[in-house]
């Protein structure tokens, strides 16, 4: 039966064989049969490996010349694969900025304002507990919690807001923090970023999100947010974390400055991380929304965004989820996303700041959120930062 989005589990009827023999065609053949194979019996998961692990040149080969179709067919196999049942989830947070005082003024950046800007603030207590007993009152479940490089915060106050939050909202998970926050800290008070880590893990902290990641290449970096951690602190950040027991994601924030060998190359040294640790939950990778920065150039196509999507689940086959951004993306793009390759829609987001600067300002309710996912043929569950279902916790999807 081919498939229908009424049907999403369905094998695919397309035929990227025709034609005459390439090195991209004999590429797609093989993938197509490890994903087939994997499917009908995934308990051969370890003589699959070989044939479904991307060197850099087929991942090279793959991002540049298959067509978008024969990419997205086969993330959606590996998808499948990795997700054999029909739930596509979604966790139900709200995004808390602390601050917007950064030192950093990364260049693609709407969100911060410098030290002593009129618009520049540190959200209070009241506030602070007041957004959080409304995501509590809406189903959420975790916020993720960051801010900018505040030069006069020490780590005590950082140290006092978790241990604050956990004894006023201990239900509520604290997912905070992205990595280069944590080396500012550690820079800031001279410390180590292992000691900074245990620092906030004894504090309450639950899990660190994988923002400030961009693209992990310091020839990137250095244009777009020289002053923020380079790439090779942001990832001992996040294997210190894993190593102590934390759980991670990792985002990936493109459409720059980037060229294509800079995206694969973040996917590349995700992968040999995550073979070390195991610590990344996730995947999440979204398009750079030039309005009120200092970057000039278009919004990234969704062809494009659905081909880093598809090429990502096919790189990240260490990855357990790969997540649709319908906050650049809107909501049409990132229910496509749900047949590249991704398998989760992000977050239900009952407050957003950062893209909102930008001026792009996609809002979703918890009903749209279901009802988009359902006209795909999928069944929406929420749930937790760690992938167990809010209402069945002990199911993994
Ligand atoms: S992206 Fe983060 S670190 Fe960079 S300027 Fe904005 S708030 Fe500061």
């Amino acid at each position: 039966m081919p498939q229908t989005l009424a049907n999403p589990n369905a094998a695919l009827s397309f035929d990227p064989l025709s034609g005459p023999d390439t090195e991209v065609r004999s590429l797609i053949r093989r993938l197509e049969k490890a994903y087939a194979a994997l499917s009908a019996d995934p308990k051969q998961e370890r003589t699959c490996v070989r044939d479904i692990r991307l060197s850099e040149e087929e991942a090279k080969i793959l991002y540049s010349e298959a067509d978008l179709y024969s990419l997205g067919a086969l993330a959606h196999a590996a998808r499948l694969a990795r997700h054999p049942g029909n739930m596509v989830t979604y966790v139900a947070d709200r995004n808390i900025n602390y601050s917007n005082v950064c030192v950093c003024a990364c260049r693609f950046c709407a969100f911060f304002r410098p030290p002593g800007h009129p618009q520049a603030y540190v959200l209070s207590r009241e506030v602070l507990a007041q957004k959080i007993q409304e995501t509590i009152a809406l189903g959420g479940t975790q916020i993720l919690m960051q801010g900018g490089h505040h030069p006069d915060l020490p780590l005590s106050y950082y140290e006092d807001l978790l241990v604050w939050i956990r004894g006023e909202f201990p239900s509520i998970h604290i997912h905070a923090f992205s990595p280069p926050e944590i080396v500012f800290f550690a820079e800031k008070e001279g410390l180590s970023i292992s000691e900074v880590i245990v620092r906030l893990i004894k504090a309450g902290l639950h899990s660190i999100p994988g923002g400030g990641a961009e693209i992990l290449t310091d020839r990137i970096r250095s244009r777009v947010s020289p002053r923020k951690c380079t790439a090779g602190q942001w990832l001992e950040t996040m294997r210190i974390a894993h190593v102590q027991g934390l759980k991670t994601t990792a985002t990936m924030m493109f459409g720059h400055e980037e060229k294509a060998e800079d995206l694969l190359e973040h996917l590349f040294v995700l992968r040999k991380l995550q073979d070390q640790t195991g610590g990344f939950t996730a995947f999440i990778p979204w398009t750079f929304q030039p309005s009120g920065t200092r970057i000039k150039r278009n919004p990234e196509s969704a062809q494009s965004y659905l081909r880093v999507v598809a090429i990502a689940r096919l790189v990240l086959d260490n990855f357990f989820s790969v997540q649709a951004s319908w906050v650049t993306m809107g909501p049409h793009i990132a229910q496509l996303a749900l047949f590249f390759g991704a398998n989760d829609f992000g977050s239900l987001m009952i407050e957003e700041n950062v893209v909102a600067a930008t001026g792009v300002s996609f809002q979703l309710t918890r009903e749209q959120i279901h009802s988009i996912i359902e006209k795909t043929g999928f069944i929406p569950r929420q749930r937790h930062m760690d992938y167990r279902l809010t209402e069945n916790p002990e199911n993994a999807p």
